[in-house]
């Protein structure tokens, strides 16, 4: 049923309230379904595997109201890369200063509205950048972001962010110049990074640049490891345990006389699992009556909400749900054959799944629902805002199985 051939691990667990959401409800698709028990859930398993560690989660990944309240009010701290962003945080109840303004491309106007937001902390790694946090936020908290060469992640940054440890250390003795608070460095390795070697070097590198500064008397006190724990979508993830332990142990061996403040800024880890996207498949086919795959078309594809399945960067799971009135779940049972995955729009470049092997029942048909599986997270917040005029994926936020808005300040049911 669950559809990568060579799957090495479970289907992740769709949890209870979702489930009851969607038979209860039944929702025009596409749409997403988040548990914020679920999400709360996960922010406190990462909170206890990172002890004395700051957790800050990443907006980007899953920005609904819904899941800001809740993480605000466990006290979560946040990192922003944008005005919108902090004031989405600030409407959920965050305070300005737990939030971090982790993006180092930003204008002048955008950190001054960072600042009059209380914003705490800036991340740079550019001197045009560090003028301007001066500028407009005078005395703040900067860190540099460094470059590193992680071993590859399933959706790498690439060489889009940070610098060099020698730019970073220079950044930063300016930034004391600037009558600025230079407090660290961050890095991130990747997002979706399955390799728990990949922190050793970056922070061997902030190591470089606390040791590059502190001869010019600086006394940096914060690394900022960024996020890249992952989810298990098709290959099996390390636990937040795991990335913690082999975090821990990379700031030890290169820290050896004292270990800096640590923040890890996760933003999958936090969300995926708590969201499902249920999908309408609007047509099955073959291309020639002898091929063996038949292309199956989905109501929801690259533009609106599995924008990470670029490059088929992100294997899914897809779970067929039995139709009406099949409470045996024979259809499920049924034969598998092999399928091309593809989404609703008119560009050729909206296929889901060509050369990673999926398969499903030979009785699929138009009209039949799949859920697709651990989706809370990158998904909504990448869907295009009407592409060949579908809309943005809607979102369905629930604790228990109450919409959001009727119970979620309740929060006491859990959802799995
Ligand atoms: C996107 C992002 C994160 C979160 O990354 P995940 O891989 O989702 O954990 C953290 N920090 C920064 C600066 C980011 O851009």
């Amino acid at each position: 049923m669950t559809t990568p051939t060579s799957a090495s691990v479970p289907a992740p667990v769709t949890p209870r309230a979702v489930h009851r959401f969607l038979t209860e409800h039944d929702p025009p698709t596409p749409c997403l379904v988040v548990d914020i028990a679920t999400v709360v859930d996960r922010y406190r398993g990462l909170a206890a595997a990172f002890p004395d560690t700051r957790v800050q989660y990443a907006v980007k990944a899953n920005p609904e109201p819904a899941v800001l309240r809740a993480l605000a009010r466990e006290g979560a701290w946040f990192d922003v890369a944008s005005p919108v962003e902090i004031d989405l945080c600030l409407d959920a109840g965050a305070d300005g200063a737990r939030l971090s303004y982790g993006n180092t491309v930003k204008k002048p106007a955008d950190i001054a509205h960072a600042h009059s937001a209380g914003v705490a902390e800036y991340t740079c790694e550019a001197d045009s950048d560090l003028d301007n946090i001066a500028a407009h936020a005078p005395g703040a908290q900067v860190s540099a972001r460094l470059l590193t060469d992680a071993p590859a992640s399933v959706t790498p940054f690439g060489r889009k962010f940070g610098c060099a440890p020698t730019q970073a250390a220079r950044l930063l003795v300016r930034a004391a110049e600037l009558g600025l608070d230079p407090v660290g460095v961050s890095v991130h390795v990747g997002s979706q990074q399955l390799d728990l070697t990949a922190w050793d070097p970056a922070v061997a590198a902030a190591a470089e640049v606390f040791a590059a500064t502190a001869v010019r008397g600086l006394r940096l006190r914060r690394i900022n490891v960024g996020g890249g724990l992952g989810t298990s979508y098709r290959d099996a993830a390390p636990t937040p345990a795991d990335y913690a332990r082999a975090i821990r142990a990379a700031v030890d061996h290169h820290f050896p006389t004292g270990a800096p403040e640590l923040v890890v800024e996760p933003g999958r880890a936090v969300v995926a699992e708590a969201g499902v996207i249920r999908a309408e498949v609007v047509l099955v086919t073959r291309k020639a009556p002898d091929d063996e795959h038949r292309w199956v078309y989905l109501d929801i594809g690259r533009y609106n909400g599995l924008a990470e399945t670029e490059n088929e960067a992100i294997a899914y799971h897809l779970e067929p749900v039995p139709r009406d009135g099949d409470h045996s779940g024979a259809r499920t049972d049924d034969a598998n054959g092999p399928v091309i995955i593809a989404g609703p729009t008119c560009d050729g470049d909206d296929v889901l799944y060509l050369h990673t092997p999926y398969r499903l029942p030979e009785s699929l048909r138009a009209g039949d629902r799949v859920d697709i599986l651990a989706t809370g997270a990158y998904t909504a917040s990448y869907s295009s805002v009407a592409f060949n005029g579908i809309p943005p994926l809607p979102v369905h936020c629930i604790n228990g199985h109450d919409i959001d808005g009727q119970s979620d300040e309740g929060g006491a049911t859990r959802g799995d």
